[in-house]
């Protein structure tokens, strides 16, 4: 790639005069690849120098943008990639210190590192073996194996310790290899293990996909959800002090390579030149110009709750009966949150016709009976809502493939998490970005 494209045009002459380059440049630039500064040169310069290496504009420093501007940068690519937010991670970032954070009687600020987005990051996806990799993934920490006892499903409006059954036998069936992709999880898998099974396997499915009827799915996309996240050993693995804090070294990585990094640099166009846009699809639909830029998506409420430690509170809690969930992240690692205290971040998926104070109350009654007492202990408290901020959903019929493409063709690639490229939630962004800088370059 680097200098390669123009190389053999040296056989046809040696130097050319710069003045005359104006229209080749152009053009060039359209192709991608960085002319180098004339006015380094006097009258002539050597014609394969014309052109240096490929030069990228990525927009966006979330995963995905990073993801791509790292892979360009590797392979050699000059690489400008814009941000704008004062610092890169989108939805990754980790809370800072909050503003609505109930009274604090030690008069500290609260210290609780909790996140918009993933949680979680899979041990068996593409995620973990990219940053891995590149030694990128600091410290983590997995679900101790103390936890499983404290772990509970929540059916038919109470905790459960053991498994229902029916929850088992949809596990089971969502690993097999011939889930049709053409019809719904609920009408597959009805089927072969009943309906009632059906329905807790969607719901199970919840924590991984953040639509309120999953059942209404592809069979094939929720099973291989519902398949990996209960995998055991739990391939879900968090990092110390949080993802948040990884985007600092990503950052350091990516300059290391060259990377220019402009931060607050909201981009209201496309540039001349090959670039990877690399937003949420609303901003990308805008960017481009392109109104068919769509892709379904969930839309959850969330409440993040810090509260004084009790050993009564739980570690988790799978909602079989609205896919729901509750995770208590100071249980794989206790320095998110100040000492003595418990952060626990809880999801209601919900459709569009219930209210996220709806979705809240029904986190509240979970959490009555996975944390006692937690409303008098509690020290910190958020509620918001994820509205198409949660990654694909793929409906009966439709599969990852069938996304908006990467290559919008004249040098322009989309990455995101609804874009045509094969994973789980954030995986899609990262799949998709290393694809747009391969297919940028190629
Ligand atoms: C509640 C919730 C829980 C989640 N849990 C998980 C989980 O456990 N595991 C997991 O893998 N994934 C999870 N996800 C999904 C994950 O957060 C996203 O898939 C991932 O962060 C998307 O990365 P991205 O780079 O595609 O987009 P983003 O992270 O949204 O990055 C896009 C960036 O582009 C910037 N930008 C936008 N417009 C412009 C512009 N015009 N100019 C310049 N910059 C611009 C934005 O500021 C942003 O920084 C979760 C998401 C949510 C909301």
């Amino acid at each position: 790639m680097v200098e390669g494209a123009l190389a053999d045009a040296e056989a046809l002459a040696k130097t050319i005069n710069s003045k005359l380059c104006g229209a080749m440049l152009r053009d060039g630039y359209k192709a991608g690849f960085k002319p180098l500064r004339l006015t380094r040169h006097s009258d002539t310069i050597p014609y394969s120098m014309v052109w240096s290496v490929k030069a990228l504009t990525v927009i966006g420093g979330g995963l995905g943008g990073l993801a791509a501007a790292i892979t360009a940068a590797e392979a050699g690519a000059s690489v400008t990639l814009h941000e704008a937010h004062r610092t890169l991670g989108g939805r990754w970032r980790s809370t800072p210190v909050r503003k609505k954070a109930v009274a604090n009687p030690s008069g500290n600020p609260p210290t609780y590192r909790a996140h918009e987005g993933p949680h979680v990051i899979y041990r068996d996806g593409p995620t973990w073996a990219w940053l891995r990799e590149r030694r990128l993934l600091g410290v983590t920490c997995r679900v101790p194996l103390s936890a499983a006892t404290r772990f509970r499903f929540w059916h038919e409006g109470r905790l459960r310790r053991v498994p229902p059954i029916g929850f088992l036998r949809a596990l089971r069936i969502s690993r097999r290899r011939d889930v049709p992709v053409d019809r719904s999880f609920r009408a597959w898998a009805s089927k072969v293990v009943g309906e009632e099974a059906a329905e807790m396997g969607a719901s199970a499915s919840g924590v991984g996909i953040f639509h309120h009827d999953p059942g209404s799915l592809s069979a094939a996309f929720v099973a291989e959800r519902l398949s990996r996240v209960y995998s055991i050993p739990p391939p879900a693995s968090y990092r110390q002090g949080s993802w948040g804090a990884m985007f600092e070294e990503i950052e350091a990585y990516a300059r290391s390579l060259g990377v220019s990094i402009e931060l607050g640099s909201r981009m209201t166009s496309l540039g001349m030149g090959m670039t990877i846009v690399a937003t949420e699809l609303e901003s990308a639909r805008m960017l481009l110009g392109d109104d068919t830029l769509e892709w379904p998506s969930g839309r959850a409420a969330l409440l993040d709750l810090g509260m004084k430690r009790d050993r009564h509170d739980l570690f988790a809690v799978s909602d079989l009966d609205t896919a729901g969930w509750l995770e208590n992240f100071t249980v794989p690692d206790p320095t998110i949150a100040p000492r003595g205290e418990h952060l626990v971040q809880m999801q209601m998926p919900i459709g569009s016709e219930t209210t996220k104070a709806d979705g809240v109350a029904r986190l509240e009654t979970i959490a009555d009976h996975a944390l006692p007492g937690w409303r008098e202990r509690t020290t910190y408290r958020l509620e918001s809502l994820a509205n198409a901020r949660t990654g694909a959903v793929d409906f009966p019929g439709t599969s990852w493939r069938d996304r908006p493409a990467i290559d919008r063709g004249d040098g322009v690639y989309l990455v995101g998490d609804r874009v045509a490229a094969p994973g789980l939630l954030s995986e899609v962004s990262l799949n998709s970005g290393v694809r747009a800088a391969e297919l940028a370059l190629a």
